[in-house]
């Protein structure tokens, strides 16, 4: 439980948005700043590729304008860790938030 807490909050919104769809480096770290964090592409692609490992994501190649990009989809053992994240983060909300 505890090495599954500390994939942090990157990895836990990585998986939310790849839950949903396939998402890029490049989309998550519009996504990341949107919320206001900025992160550099030699953080991310290595969460990315340490997440794969991890057999949370599983990505694919694909060309798109001549260029060639990889995109990552959760797996079900992926999908699995974030239900179990959300509780967490449900939980820690409302002891903080205090409701
Ligand atoms: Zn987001």
């Amino acid at each position: 439980m505890m090495r599954r807490v500390l994939l942090g909050f990157m990895g836990i919104h990585i998986l939310h948005h790849a839950s949903r769809g396939e998402v890029t480096g490049t989309f998550m770290m519009e996504e990341l700043e949107r919320h206001g964090y900025r992160v550099s592409p030699g953080t991310i692609y290595p969460l990315l590729h340490k997440m794969e490992e991890m057999g949370l994501l599983k990505s694919r190649t694909e060309v798109r304008n001549g260029r060639r990009m990889r995109l990552y989809r959760a797996t079900p053992k992926g999908e699995e860790l974030l239900t179990e994240a959300k509780k967490k983060v449900r939980e820690l909300c409302s002891e903080v938030l205090g409701d």
